[in-house]
C-alpha cells in the first residue's frame, strides 16, 4: 500500500511542477509586453475651455468642471466618401 502512496505523491508532486512552470512563463510575458505598451499621451480639457490644458485629470479652475480626456486628434476622423 505504501507504495501506491509514494506513486501518488510522486506525480502529484511533477504534476505541480509541471502545471507551476508552464503557468509561469506566460504570465512573465503578458506582464513584460504590458510594460512595453507604449504611453499615448492624454491631456485634460474642460469641455467649455478648450484652453484650459492639464496633464492629470481634474477640475476647471475657471468653471469647476471635471476636465475630459484630450487625445491627440492626430488621425484624421473618418473619410469623407462621395456619395
Ligand atoms: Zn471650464
Amino acid at each position: 500500500m505504501k507504495k501506491v502512496m509514494l506513486m501518488a505523491v510522486a506525480i502529484l508532486f511533477s504534476a505541480a511542477a509541471v502545471f507551476a512552470a508552464h503557468s509561469n512563463n506566460p504570465v512573465s510575458d503578458t506582464t513584460k509586453t504590458k510594460k512595453v505598451k507604449p504611453v499615448t499621451k492624454v491631456q485634460y480639457t474642460c469641455t467649455m475651455h478648450p484652453d484650459v490644458i492639464s496633464n492629470k485629470p481634474g477640475k476647471c479652475p475657471k468653471c469647476g468642471m471635471t476636465l475630459v480626456k484630450k487625445v491627440d486628434a492626430k488621425k484624421k476622423p473618418a473619410e469623407k466618401r462621395k456619395m
